[in-house]
């Protein structure tokens, strides 16, 4: 019987082995056509019997992507699978992506039209899942039209074979005709649709942020960041800042007629919105655990850290710190009174509550141990490790930075409880977090 077994394993070793020689999982290229529209192929290493894709809400995959006759797309357990109407199984299978004009809430951005002539393709809608869920082993062909420039990270290049994220995770990636502007800290691709003096702010914005932000966590981030700048028109009275951050990436999409000229308004949101995305590349550091925290740990503490950024670069003054601060309580109480705990904000679709309140724990926490958020989230990222953060790492270093466990419990409370008065709960927080720094000196 040992024999047996010991075989078995052999031969399960072995199995391994050989699967590794195989390489990966699927082999996805994706080639840009004409219009922004992308050609995908998948060519899966073994025929199966469908490719599953992590959810994404609503219908824009089915509404998208052309599948070739015979196939169909279908949502099952929490993921999106592609399979023959016969059930037959299949190793190849090509389809089309045209691009979408609208945003997605609260995900990453489907393929959208990226300048004149370019793309921007996010590999984590195109991405195969495994069985457990997982990212399956992948590679990706990524070819711009011709004569254009396929930019990821540090690279930019005719086309990108065999490519995998350096991040081992999902990215953006630019297809189309735009020159990257490579400097010592960054890789940007910035639509020359974008207004001059926007392009100014941001030359002069991104290293001044990047430094303070590198002195603040004490490291700059690993992997030269990727940032992508783009403009569309949109209505004369709008004024929107669309911004999504991956590991060492992000991409800022401005819309609307009141960017056309320099302005107050316009100014202030594009230095406080981008040094929010700026703040991301740091904290990327600390990913969250499989455990799924909230995502107002992150969203709250980047809104809290670029305003402590936006302070030591002198943009603001103490009065536009607390008049910032004053926004984000009463935002957050607004959005708790429409009877939501913090922690069910998202999936009631009250995302202002993720920033709002998340900011006004991150300025809790930090004026309780009478320190920056950003002295916090240094811990935080050594604290989470390789594994990744978990909600109750959170409340456990909060108890151990202000010394008083009953402080991260009255935290802990507020981001799960239902409160019957969130006007006063919030005051209250503040109220203990000054009581503890007076009490113990800080
Ligand atoms: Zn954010």
């Amino acid at each position: 019987m040992m024999r047996f077994l010991f075989l078995l394993s052999l031969c399960a070793a072995l199995l391994a082995a050989c699967a590794r020689e195989v390489g990966p999982e699927a082999r996805i290229a994706i080639t840009q056509r004409p219009g922004a529209v992308l050609e995908v192929v998948y060519e899966l290493r073994r025929a199966q019997p469908g490719i599953a894709f992590h959810e994404i809400e609503g219908d824009y995959r089915a509404a998208r992507w052309d599948l070739p006759p015979g196939f169909e797309i279908r949502k099952k357990d929490g993921a999106e699978v592609i399979a023959r109407r016969d059930g037959a199984r299949f190793k190849t299978l090509v389809l089309t992506a045209h691009p979408a004009q609208g945003r997605l809430p609260k995900e990453y951005q489907p393929v959208a039209p990226y300048g004149e002539g370019g793309v921007l393709v996010y590999t984590g809608h195109f991405w195969p899942l495994t069985k457990a869920q997982a990212r399956a082993d992948v590679v990706f062909d990524l070819t711009p039209a011709p004569g254009g420039h396929a930019v990821a990270f540090g690279d930019n290049a005719m086309a990108l074979h065999d490519w995998q994220s350096p991040m081992a995770h999902p990215a953006f990636v630019y297809l189309g005709p735009l020159e990257p502007i490579e400097t010592g800290a960054v890789m940007a691709v910035i639509d020359p649709q974008t207004p001059g003096w926007i392009v100014e702010e941001f030359k002069r914005l991104v290293p001044e942020s990047f430094e303070k932000l590198s002195a603040m966590f004490g490291a700059a981030p690993e992997t030269k960041p990727n940032l992508f700048l783009a403009a569309v028109p949109g209505k004369p009275a709008q004024l929107s800042y669309a911004g999504d951050a991956l590991p060492a990436q992000f991409q800022i999409m401005l819309e609307g007629g009141v960017w056309a000229k320099p302005n107050d308004q316009a100014r202030g949101v594009f230095l406080q919105s981008t040094v929010h995305e700026a703040v991301h590349l740091w904290q990327a550091a600390a990913r969250p655990g499989a455990s799924k925290p909230p995502e107002w740990i992150h969203e709250g503490a980047a809104d809290a850290i670029a305003a402590e950024i936006l302070a030591a670069l002198g943009e603001w003054d103490a009065a536009a710190f607390e008049a910032d601060e004053r926004t984000a309580r009463t935002d957050c109480a607004r959005e708790l009174d429409k009877g939501t705990t913090l922690n069910g904000a998202r999936a009631k679709g009250y995302y202002r509550a993720l920033y709002a309140c998340g900011h006004v724990i991150a300025s809790a926490v930090a004026r309780a141990e009478g320190a920056s958020t950003a002295d916090f989230w240094r811990a935080f990222i050594d604290r989470a490790g390789p594994e990744g953060y978990s909600e109750d790492m959170f409340y456990d270093l909060v108890a151990e930075r202000t010394g008083d466990p009953d402080f991260a419990g009255a935290v802990r409370d507020f981001a799960r409880k239902p409160l019957a008065r969130p006007e006063r709960e919030i005051d209250g927080l503040f109220a203990a977090a000054g009581a503890l720094a007076r009490e113990r000196g800080r």
